[in-house]
């Protein structure tokens, strides 16, 4: 039987589905999570623990219109400055709660724009970050960098404050595409802030590229590969665009007859997969790629690879603490948003409160479940010989039934599971048969492939 037509008996081209970077998905989190329960969980973090920490910064100086991130525009400085202010009295108050010795092992600065911050203003928070809460001398400190919102100063200074590795978004050359998307960023731009990357030590460096964007072909996106391959990027992320107007107004700019059809979209997918294959790169769980020596593919190798709100990564630690408007902590018990208004986020933060705004307690269905999704997305089965008799005995009913209703897809062995090669596009929707909490609220949800 035809590949496509066997997916398509799942609903590959027609199912939203969540992107599972977290479980639940942060769309059922809810106000059971108070800013009482928010301090217990920062000071049950065991003493000299290693942490992470993601910083978000939710100004753009433009917005695009495939963007659906929840972001602001900015027309002056003043409201990024009282913004950085912010972040530093969270960060402050946090290191208050913080058991001793606490050290954050990896430290992201991610939005929205955080390179529209001035030179100056990187420096004041990245000082104020090492003042407040210890930074491990190893630290793996990530920036994303907007090409267009940067330069000599501010690479400088980001440099200076111990950036190791960077991340740009691209979504595609294409000069055409990039006027529909709303988003005009040209190669030479891209090229020199890979240049001043590279020359400034960043020595793993991330790129994103988009499939499914209007009047995209295979040619198209065969030329904005290979430019992007030519700057030599560590990893690739190749995402899906996800149109979601009712979700992201300013999406409905993108004229919808435009769109590549569902089954165009697995073709761009593959066809871009296939020059990163050539070129030497690993394929990292659904949607990224990496050079065989990037720490992300050594993970992977390794069977260490996790999955978090930025997609794949190799970090370990158990807790991600989530500072600025609208971020998200994971705890062992589980996950807090930050409120996601800033005007919000401000007020709680001056008042001198935790900007609590939802989250989730993990109960311990969900950690069974979250474990067996996260596996699938990353390594696509679920190994029983990792896991003690008694929690066997809970999840081998769970796989029998994932391999009855994925028959031909998903291989059951005596050790666990295993997704076909040919059946890895349906990971998304094989990783919902597990999720309890399920699709009902699909609008929220992006398109499957
Ligand atoms: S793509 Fe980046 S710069 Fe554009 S709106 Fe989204 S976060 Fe802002």
């Amino acid at each position: 039987m035809d590949r496509y037509f066997q997916m398509r008996q799942h609903g590959l081209f027609e199912a939203n589905v969540p992107r599972y970077t977290s479980y639940p998905p942060a769309n059922h989190f809810a106000g059971d999570v108070t800013p009482e329960i928010h301090r217990a969980w920062l000071a049950a973090i065991p003493a000299g623990s290693k942490v992470s920490l993601y910083l978000h910064v939710p100004f753009c100086r433009r917005l695009c219109w495939f963007c659906a991130c929840r972001t602001q525009g900015m027309q002056s400085e003043g409201p990024v400055v009282a913004y950085t202010d912010t972040l530093i009295q969270e960060i402050q108050s946090l290191s208050s709660i913080l058991p001793q010795g606490v050290e954050i092992a990896k430290l992201h600065w991610g939005g929205g724009t955080p390179t529209l911050l001035k030179a100056s203003e990187m420096t004041r928070l990245a000082a104020a970050i090492r003042g407040s809460i210890r930074v491990s001398d190893s630290v793996e400190f990530s920036v994303e960098i907007d090409p267009n919102e940067i330069d000599d100063a501010r690479l400088d200074a980001l440099a200076a404050a111990g950036m190791r590795r960077a991340s740009i978004g691209v979504q595609d050359f294409d000069p055409e595409i990039q006027k529909i998307i709303g988003r005009e960023q040209s190669f030479e731009v891209t090229r020199s802030a890979v240049e001043g990357l590279r020359a400034r030590g960043v020595s793993s460096l991330n790129t994103d590229l988009l499939y499914g964007l209007p009047r995209q072909t295979q040619e198209r996106i065969t030329a904005s590969m290979q430019m992007l391959l030519s700057l030599n990027p560590d990893r690739v992320a190749l995402y899906g665009y996800a149109h979601v107007p009712w979700m992201a107004k300013r999406q409905s700019l993108i004229p919808i007859e435009d769109l590549p059809a569902p089954e165009a979209r697995l073709a761009l997918f593959e066809t871009a997969e296939e020059i990163l294959r050539w070129d030497g790169y690993s394929r990292i769980g659904i949607d990224h790629f990496a050079r065989p020596n990037d720490t992300l593919a050594e993970a992977e190798r390794q069977g260490r690879l996790r999955r978090n709100f930025q997609g794949y990564t190799d970090d370990t630690c158990d807790v991600l603490i989530g500072v600025g408007a609208s971020s998200i902590s994971k705890f062992p018990q589980g996950f807090v948003q930050n409120t996601a208004s800033t005007a919000n986020y401000q007020r709680a933060v001056r008042a001198g409160d935790l900007p609590t705004g939802r989250g989730h307690v993990l109960t311990k269905d969900d950690i069974l479940r979250s474990e067996i999704i996260e596996q699938l997305m990353c390594g696509f089965g679920y190994d029983l010989r990792k896991i003690n008799p008694a929690q066997r005995a809970k999840v081998a009913p769970i796989l029998d039934d994932l391999a009855r209703a994925y028959d031909g897809h998903v291989t059951r062995t005596e050790t666990g599971v295993r997704i076909l090669e040919a059946s890895t596009p349906l990971t998304r929707i094989i990783a919902r048969h597990i999720d309890a909490y399920t699709s009902t609220q699909s609008a929220s949800h992006s398109s499957a492939i």
